[in-house]
């Protein structure tokens, strides 16, 4: 029973991106045959609109296809509590034991974010310190490295693996659904206006300019947060909720600068720029930071709570992976109505909460 339900599950988180793949198979169709075939009355223009089409398409289609089948980031090994030392974990009541065992295990881990009290990040659930910029996916079920969101257009967790091609996508069909438009407006004004007699042809140009000036708008708030996200170094995520450093929290601690933060993602051969190839610089476990950070073990414990104005609990446990919190975190890391509805009175409420 709950295995059928996981494959129903499982099935119906494709449906968007059956969806996106069928809405393009008909632009190619409506572009290609109704428009450029039959509409079209001039050769060259039919030839330059299809010449300039293709590419398009194969870019943006590449770019999709690398964002959906990308496997997520996944913890290296030495990131893992042994059997031993997690059951203690669990185990244990008493915090200053706890934060012993999470002291210990982070010892030569390569990390410097940490918690509001100035511990390791741990993960409840995969029994891992999480790397920096690592958050837990509850739909894929696992820690994912530099996790942006989970995105259900691509059935996929956006992070270390695909954030390029995540922004590349999003740049392509852009661009795809501007041009359509722009080749199709005066096609779209003519058959409006009520000229020209092609029936069902006719209503394909028409529904063709509608959506891709439909998906056009959509695309561009989307995607031009993406590039102000790339060119500051900040995941949704972090958007969200700063990363904590020895410091304190600092939404801007991983910037080096809007040139060093787009290399970063998508490399620095400009030839790779555009390809969906993967060239994102490092290895998604440890980045470079704004200012020099001192090794993880020994200043562990001493972050004081200033920074960004925003006043943290002291907590044991990392927010990501505790009971109060974790409704919010959840609701964070499944890229659900981000933005959407008042967070800032909701965390501090849980805030609230965890001090009692
Ligand atoms: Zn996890
Ligand atoms: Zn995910």
């Amino acid at each position: 029973m709950a295995n059928a339900l996981k494959l129903c599950c499982d099935v119906v988180r494709w449906f968007p991106v059956v969806f996106i793949t069928a809405i393009v198979l008909w632009s190619y169709y409506a572009y290609v045959v109704q428009l450029c075939a039959f509409t079209v009355p001039s050769i060259a223009e039919k030839v330059v609109y299809l010449i300039l089409y293709h590419p398009l398409l194969v870019l943006f289609m590449w770019s999709y296809g690398r964002t959906i089948m990308a496997a997520p980031g996944k913890v290296p090994r030495q990131f893992y509590l042994n059997k031993q030392d997690s059951d203690r974990l669990t185990r244990e009541t008493n915090e200053e034991v706890q934060k012993a065992i999470l002291m210990t295990a982070a010892k030569d881990l390569p990390i410097v974010n940490r918690t509001s009290s100035g511990l390791p990040r741990y993960c409840e659930k995969c029994k891992c310190i999480k790397p920096d910029r690592c958050h837990h996916c509850s739909v894929c079920g696992l820690c994912v490295l530099k996790m942006d969101h989970h995105c259900p257009w691509v059935n996929n967790c956006v992070g270390f693996t695909n954030y390029k091609f995540f922004v590349q996508f999003l740049g392509y069909a852009l661009i795809y659904c501007l041009y359509v438009a722009a080749t199709s407006v005066k096609y779209f004004i003519s058959f409006w206006s009520g000229h020209g007699n092609r029936d069902m042809g006719k209503f394909h140009v028409l529904f063709l300019f509608f959506v891709s000036i439909m998906f056009g708008i959509s695309l561009i708030s989307l995607f031009g947060y993406h590039c102000y996200l790339t060119a500051s170094n900040r995941s949704t995520l972090e958007a969200f909720r700063s990363p904590i450093f020895q410091s304190g929290p600092d939404k801007n601690g991983f910037s080096m600068g809007k040139y060093g933060n787009f290399v970063e993602v998508f490399g620095e051969s400009k030839k790779e720029w555009f390809l969906p190839i993967f060239s994102t610089q490092r290895d998604g476990v440890s980045f470079p930071t704004r200012t020099k950070q001192a090794n993880t073990y020994q200043t562990m414990g001493k972050t004081p709570s200033v920074g960004d104005g925003v006043n943290y609990p002291t907590r044991t446990v990392d927010l990501d992976s505790d009971g109060l919190l974790a409704e919010r975190q959840r609701w964070m890391e499944e890229g659900g109505e981000l933005g959407t509805g008042d967070s800032t009175g909701s965390s501090q409420q849980l805030i609230t909460m965890s001090q009692d």
